[in-house]
């Protein structure tokens, strides 16, 4: 057993409360190797951003989960020696699918668990999610769960159609399962390809697919009915357009992969959304990088010199993402 403070490492609660009351939201990055890593926390510590590191159950066991341990516990040291003296990092299990899963990451550390039964019928969304908040809260670990469905990919956790989270059920689900934050579906989705080119309309200007927009009238009836609770927004996204034509351009073959607009992220984030997941866009980041490397000096072998550009172009894209559009810098000063 060992627990996150051993580690350095925070949970969400305070971090959510104020992220709510100020009107901004946390990033929510997934990670699975170093040059991922150094490019998240060098982004945090530059714009002094409280952040969220995500590790998915494929994740922890692409990694290995006390690899990770120590990646995150190293993340915390390392945040330290670029200047910033009170880092505030959270270790979290993204889309925890069962009890001895989430039992297994709070005895190993992680700050935060995910429970997502988003797929069990409304009471067993409460009784496992409860289960596992009753064992992390008794090791401070703070516990997201899920209502409603999200379409699209990710890892293990797939879904054919999205079903918006039914704001009238928001109150019991919190109230019984003793969830300390909740991700909600109001037209997210995971993945590059998060929308069919039927679902969307042509901008005429660009010729660029735009998705349909976000249920913001979902998200307003929940806030309603908890005012103040943290929400979450999964698969959020935004694909860039020209990190996917740079690897077109590069011998990839993306076709019409489309994101959300980061204007609606933008606008979610001074909600009470308090944490955005991104993971889709780290990727386009890292294989735009690496292709054009590839592409442009086709002797090169060195894996520093490709992964080296992929963690410049990731970590232009964090701060890009903290700085522009969640609202979430010089909150960890
Ligand atoms: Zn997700």
């Amino acid at each position: 057993m060992v627990s996150f403070k051993e580690l350095g490492l925070v949970n969400t609660r305070e971090m959510f409360a104020k992220a709510v009351k100020g009107g901004y939201a946390i990033p929510a990055f997934n990670f699975n190797n170093m040059e991922q890593l150094q490019a998240i926390i060098q982004a945090a510590a530059e714009t002094k951003s409280p952040v969220i590191l995500q590790v998915s159950k494929g994740a922890r066991n692409y990694a290995n989960q006390t690899l990770l341990r120590y990646m995150a516990q190293g993340a915390v040291e390392y945040a330290k020696e670029l200047g910033w003296e009170k880092p505030q990092i959270v270790l979290h299990l993204d889309h925890g699918d069962s009890f001895e899963l989430c039992k297994s990451c709070v005895d190993f550390g992680f700050s935060s668990v995910m429970i997502d039964a988003s797929a069990l019928p409304f009471e067993e969304n409460i009784a496992l999610t409860k289960k596992v908040v009753e064992y992390a809260h008794q090791h401070d670990v703070t516990v997201e769960a899920e209502l409603g469905v999200l379409a699209g990919v990710e890892d293990e956790v797939a879904a054919e159609e999205s079903h918006y989270t039914k704001p009238e059920e928001v109150i019991e689900f919190a109230t019984k399962s003793g969830c300390d934050s909740l991700a909600i579906s109001i037209g997210t989705s995971h993945g590059a390809y998060k929308f069919t080119p039927e679902q969307c309309t042509v901008d005429p200007k660009t010729g660029r697919l735009v998705p349909p927009p976000l249920a913001f009238d979902v998200l307003h009836e929940v806030e309603k009915k908890l005012p103040g609770f943290p929400i979450v927004l999964h698969g959020s996204s935004s694909v860039p357009q020209d990190e996917v034509d740079t690897i077109n351009a590069n011998g990839g073959a993306l076709k019409a992969a489309v994101g959300i607009p980061e204007e609606q992220l933008r606008e979610a984030s001074k909600s009470a959304v308090c944490k955005i997941n991104i993971d889709s866009d780290s990727r386009l980041a890292m294989t735009a990088a690496v292709r054009k490397v590839f592409t442009e000096k086709p002797a090169e072998f060195d894996p520093r010199k490709y992964l080296g550009p992929a963690r410049d172009n990731m970590k232009k894209l964090y701060i890009h993402k903290i700085v522009e559009v969640l609202g979430s810098d010089g909150k960890a000063e």
